[in-house]
């Protein structure tokens, strides 16, 4: 590489901004003033390699600091595109992660409803305190344990309360006991 230019980072913060970067070496920091320091201490001249370091790269990428970009060389503006891509992707990935979480099966929230199977009393239903998992209640009868094996009898129609759509669920089958009722 040929020998280091200098190149201009202003800070863009109303107050002082410290960087530190290389944290093992924490005496070796950059200090700005606050934007439009009347004697010029919100830019600082630095080499072009510490310009494209990830701490001074995330720094203007968070709109802290802006790099005068015309006192750069190509291979450092390349070097420093570089470094610019791999924070953003960075942040991209930990987006992704966030929404993972979010997403999470075991973060779904449940409901308890009552179960809808046949009660032993004619016309009634069992009433049984049932938990379903709320994405799934569009899909899956609320049914208690006793009542499971009847889920086939039942199909979803669609029903509205005000303007939310609920799930109904109507029995196509019905028990002897249950026509006699009707
Ligand atoms: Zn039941």
């Amino acid at each position: 590489m040929p020998v280091s230019q200098l190149v201009a980072l202003r800070n863009l913060k109303r107050g002082v901004t410290v960087l530190t970067p290389d944290r093992s070496d924490p005496r070796n920091f950059l200090e700005f003033q606050a934007t439009g320091d009347s004697g010029g201490g919100d830019v600082q001249y630095v080499s072009e390699e510490l310009a494209a370091s990830p701490t001074v790269v995330k720094a203007i990428m968070h709109g802290i600091l802006a790099l005068e970009q015309d006192t750069m060389s190509p291979e450092v503006a390349e070097a420093f595109r570089q470094q610019l891509r791999v924070a953003q992707e960075q942040r991209d990935r930990s987006e992704k992660d966030v929404a993972a979480m979010i997403d999470r099966p075991d973060t779904r929230d449940l409901l308890g409803l009552d179960c809808i199977g046949p009660s032993e009393r004619a016309g009634q239903r069992c009433g049984s305190l049932t938990a379903v998992v709320e994405k799934k209640a569009e899909e899956q009868p609320p049914l208690c344990d006793r009542h499971q094996g009847l889920a086939h009898e039942y199909v979803p129609t669609e029903d509205f309360d005000g303007d939310k759509k609920r799930t109904r669920w109507v029995r196509t089958v019905m028990g002897a006991r249950e026509r006699q009722a009707q």
